[in-house]
């Protein structure tokens, strides 16, 4: 087949995005990318001028290239920072850690990185084959997602962050919200977002997404055109057991066969919560209801926090397998059904 020219210009087009469908060339796909983006900061009005912004960066193309364009386009009218977690995975962590510093040393963007074990007393190595024990504990990416927001909140606030951006992209949201109509789950289908959470609180910093529209494959395709460097030889070994990557797969189906679906799905999720807009008399009997943990004194409603809880459950769980023979879990990569099934050839 022949290739296609570039809808802006006479070059050859690098890419095809069938939903348009649109033809680029790399440096008309990369304003399309960049103008999108910009858009849905204006949109959502994620942020504004003079605003401090936290950037928290695992070393993954969609983090890093979030930075990217944070610091590209807003580096003179807002103060930046990044925040990188050690969750403690040896083999994986470390590697993905360095590119992200690498680059916060090359744009001299001031970073922070904290760890699992000075935060828990746990790295993630230690929490999984305790979960493969006990599976009533949670989930693997629950689990250690709830302990990441727990320290994105706490350093967002110490360091008087107005907003925290995270890397999540339309691929993550849309899987969300799928997940969320098949378990059912009412109350976290409307905490989802450009903007996450429906309250506004004092305890609270915004988490915020700028690429909540933007594709998982373009964030593959923008890295290569644009020469980010990220980590992308695997993904975290303990996500082979999330049910998302069922979602993923799923979804990539579909859109694969009936290109626009995910922006189709993301749309209804729209139109469903704007119809669904919770009162301002309901987010303030919320906020009221909100209290400190009595442990690390992130508002909470009940005596302990999320995170403290499943801590506490943890801790109980290892002095129990003290007793017994813990049982070994092998890292597994999984190729197949984690980010590599999108992986972009240049
Ligand atoms: P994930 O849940 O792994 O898809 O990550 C979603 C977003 O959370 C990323 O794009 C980052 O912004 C942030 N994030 C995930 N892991 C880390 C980490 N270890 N350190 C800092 N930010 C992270
Ligand atoms: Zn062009
Ligand atoms: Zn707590």
């Amino acid at each position: 087949m022949k290739t296609p020219k570039c809808d802006k210009c006479s070059k050859k087009a690098s890419i095809t995005l069938e939903y348009g469908p649109h033809h680029y060339c790399e440096v008309h796909f990369t304003k399309f990318f960049d103008n999108r983006v910009k858009k849905t900061i204006r949109k959502y009005n994620l942020f504004k001028p003079g605003e401090k912004l936290l950037v928290a960066v695992s070393g993954g193309k969609d983090s890093l290239v979030v930075l990217h364009l944070i610091h590209k386009y807003y580096s003179q009218s807002n103060e930046i920072e990044v925040l990188i977690i050690d969750e403690g995975v040896a083999g994986y962590r470390n590697k993905a850690i360095k590119v992200a510093k690498d680059k916060c040393l090359q744009k001299k963007i001031k970073y922070k990185v904290i760890y699992f074990e000075k935060e828990f007393g746990v790295t993630n190595d230690e929490i999984m084959p305790l979960l493969k024990q006990n599976p009533k504990l949670g989930g693997t990416c629950a689990f250690c997602g709830t302990m990441r927001r727990n320290i994105m909140n706490k350093y967002a606030k110490k360091v008087k962050a107005d907003k925290l951006i995270t890397g999540h992209n339309l691929d993550d949201e849309v899987q969300s919200f799928v997940m969320n109509v098949f378990n059912n789950d009412f109350s976290r289908l409307i905490r989802t977002g450009a903007r996450a959470g429906i309250i506004e609180h004092t305890g609270f910093v915004k988490r915020i997404k700028p690429l909540y529209e933007t594709p998982e494959k373009e964030i593959i395709a923008y890295c290569a055109f644009n020469d980010i460097e990220h980590y992308s030889q695997e993904c975290c070994p303990y996500s082979w057991s999330a049910k998302r990557n069922e979602f993923r797969e799923m979804l990539n189906n579909f859109e694969n066969r009936f290109p626009g679906t995910l922006f189709s799905v993301l749309r209804f999720n729209e139109k469903l919560k704007d119809n669904l807009k919770v009162s301002a008399n309901q987010k303030k009997e919320f906020s009221k209801r909100l209290k400190e943990c009595s442990k690390c004194s992130e508002p909470t409603e009940k005596t302990f926090c999320n995170t403290c809880e499943l801590i506490i459950k943890l801790k109980d769980e290892k002095k129990k397998t003290k007793k017994t023979k813990p049982k070994v879990v092998t890292k597994k990569y999984n190729k197949k059904l984690t980010c590599a099934t999108t992986k972009y050839n240049k």
